[in-house]
């Protein structure tokens, strides 16, 4: 059985339908890219596929072209927001790992210097 394209209890959702407010940077056709309401780095931005799935491994193996857009998008964010030195792209997957909302989102990270391994 195929996942809804939208989970009524996703917050992420919410926000592609506009029902909550969010400071919008980026948006194409298959992806929408916000600022993080608690960010972690000067430029901290999630971008989301438009359709629901539950981690990028997911939303990878349902709709390859999907993910594909969610990290040209990240892409496009970073020399918006002028990350020429460099910058983090993350998908925490699962809650061990710090996945707090379970709708596939990309971290953009950047403007300022990243430590690895992360924490
Ligand atoms: P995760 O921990 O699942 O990898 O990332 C979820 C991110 O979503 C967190 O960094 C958190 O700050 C952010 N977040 C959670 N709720 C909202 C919201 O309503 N609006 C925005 N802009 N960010 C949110
Ligand atoms: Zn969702």
């Amino acid at each position: 059985m195929s996942k809804p394209e939208s989970s009524a209890d996703c917050i992420f959702c919410k926000i592609i339908a506009g029902e909550i407010p969010a400071e919008i940077v980026h948006s194409d056709e298959s992806t929408l890219s916000f600022r993080d309401l608690n960010p972690q780095a000067p430029t901290h931005v999630l971008v989301i596929p438009r359709t629901h799935h539950e981690n990028a491994a997911e939303l990878g193996s349902r709709d390859p072209a999907g993910l594909a857009a969610v990290i040209a998008a990240g892409a496009a964010v970073a020399e918006q927001e002028g990350l020429s030195h460099g910058y983090r792209l993350v998908f925490n997957t699962g809650a061990g790992a710090g996945q707090t909302v379970f709708h596939a989102h990309l971290h953009v990270l950047g403007g300022r210097s990243l430590q690895w391994p992360p924490g």
